[in-house]
């Protein structure tokens, strides 16, 4: 059997499917011959299966990393479900049921493990893993590898050098999204050729998109209950900021109109009632933040409303590409008012702080331990005299402090001070080529918002791919965009 064959013999029988889809086919090859690979695909096209197959495949561990804690037990069981010996480890853990955990990976008891960046700053973990040959390291989400994307993780650039420490196994990486600037960030940083990627066009016609002008929160409210009755079905509504969706949440509840509520700020056990609750209805409409959708699989979410401006295309094509996977077609309106264009300025400040702020906030913590361990972040914001809730620079540079290593997480002491932060991280020039970087993806937002032409059109090459104009999107209905 060539390993064409072998492939198709694993889908069929592991898998119940007759043919692969996209590029899962090509990947899996490229995979199979022993290329490191790449692959952009489209959320719910099948990637997961991409780094499950190869495991039945292969003598060893498939160590798949990823950010998103709250998926992991369902990844777990479905791999289960496949027949693969699969566990997790992450912080939502109890102490012995990771203690258990460790003790399995070390006995060689996983095939396949999921686990979080952070993972591999953690002893015990890494003396347990080396007692294992990880044959496929799967990097989820990859692009949170790269800082010219929109979902940074100081913790995913520290993978290329994680790969190295694992004696460089055969990696895949995946992510839905990624411009050509943050696919080749992905390459130069894992190790990837360029011939060994694989990029799905992203066709998704049943997606309607649509701008509508609107000025305060009371027509954005009116707005959404408008859409609201035109277009029957579940809906998702986003928002950028907690205190914008309880005020719109509020009026909604006052003029009777029924929904969930989805963000950061509820306990885990909530968000997870919430979320089954919206994904076995049939007509519920959800207030979320941008956290919600990763990784909920609902075939019929029937409309997108944003009601206030994301702050890159990639960011608004994921969070629209929830909509309409059954194919059917789905409604992505955005309610843009040029307003909320500040609160992303303010997001890029916020998580971007200066080379001089986050050398402060290293020597605060240095200098006054005992403070810092008595009051927290609480302590350093004070000094520096940071009062405003939203703002998380602190929280952001004590994250990077603790990706370069100059802290280490303590749960005790909060963090142990160990060196102060390289020149070399601390580059001026460095800092103030991420801030541009980020205000052209939030100018390329709003001149998306502000197009003439196809709207499809405009973000497929965003996404280095050329096609047609679209014939549903507003610009094009209005017949000023059509350019054929
Ligand atoms: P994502 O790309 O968002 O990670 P998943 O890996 O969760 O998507 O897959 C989405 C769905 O597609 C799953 O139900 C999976 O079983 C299904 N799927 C994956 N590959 C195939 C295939 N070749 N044929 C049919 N269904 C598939």
């Amino acid at each position: 059997m060539d390993m064409n064959d072998k492939l198709h013999a694993v889908l069929r029988e592991k898998f119940g499917f007759d043919e692969f889809r996209g590029v899962q086919e090509s990947l899996l090859e490229s995979l199979m011959a022993g290329e490191s690979s790449l692959s952009v695909m489209s959320t719910g096209t099948g990637k997961s299966l991409c780094y499950q197959l190869p495991t039945f495949l292969m003598d060893g561990l498939t160590l798949v990393v990823s950010p998103l804690i709250a998926l992991m037990q369902d990844q777990k069981k479905a791999a289960k479900q496949l027949g693969l010996k699969a566990g997790f480890i992450n912080s939502s853990l109890s102490s012995a049921d990771r203690k258990k955990a460790y003790q399995d990976l070390a006995d060689n008891k996983y095939n396949f493990l999921l686990v979080t960046p952070e993972r591999f700053r953690k002893t015990p973990f890494l003396q347990a893993l080396q007692k294992n040959k990880v044959s496929l390291l799967a990097i989820d989400e990859a692009h949170c590898i790269s800082q010219w994307g929109h979902d940074f993780r100081p913790d995913y650039s520290r993978l290329g050098e994680i790969k190295k420490e694992l004696g460089d196994p055969l990696t895949v990486a995946l992510t839905a999204t990624a411009t050509p600037k943050v696919q080749n960030d992905i390459r130069d940083q894992l190790d990837i050729k360029e011939s060994a990627s694989f990029i799905d066009k992203v066709q998704r016609p049943e997606l309607h998109l649509n701008v509508d002008d609107v000025f305060g929160l009371d027509e954005k409210i009116q707005k959404i209950v408008m859409y609201n009755h035109a277009y029957q079905g579940p809906s998702i509504v986003y928002f950028a900021l907690v205190s914008t969706l309880e005020k719109v949440s509020y009026e909604l509840r006052k003029l009777g109109m029924e929904h969930l509520v989805y963000h950061g700020q509820m306990s885990p056990d909530r968000r997870k009632k919430v979320q089954n609750e919206f994904i076995s209805s049939d007509d519920k409409m959800i207030l979320a933040t941008p956290a919600f959708g990763l990784g909920v699989n609902k075939a019929n979410i029937r409309k997108v409303i944003h009601a206030e401006v994301p702050g890159s295309l990639e960011a608004y094509f994921q969070e629209v590409g929830r909509a309409g996977r059954d194919g059917e077609p789905a409604q992505c309106i955005l309610l843009f008012d040029k307003d909320d264009i500040s609160i992303h300025m303010d997001f890029i400040k916020w998580s971007s702080p200066d080379p001089h702020f986050i050398k402060s906030v290293y020597h605060l913590i240095n200098d006054n331990e005992l403070q810092y361990q008595q009051q927290g972040a609480d302590y350093l914001r004070e000094k520096l005299n940071f009062y405003n809730r939203k703002d998380f620079r602190v929280e952001t540079a004590i994250r990077l402090l603790e990706r370069w290593d100059c802290l280490l997480p303590d749960k005790v002491k909060k963090h142990i001070p160990i060196q102060p932060p390289d020149e070399e991280y601390l580059s001026e020039d460095h800092h103030k080529m991420k801030i541009k970087s980020l205000n052209e993806k939030l100018l390329q937002m709003y001149q998306w918002c502000e197009v003439d032409s196809c709207r499809s059109q405009m973000i497929h090459n965003y996404f280095g791919e050329s096609t047609d104009v679209c014939n549903t999107c507003d610009v094009c209905l209005q017949g000023e965009g059509n350019n054929e």
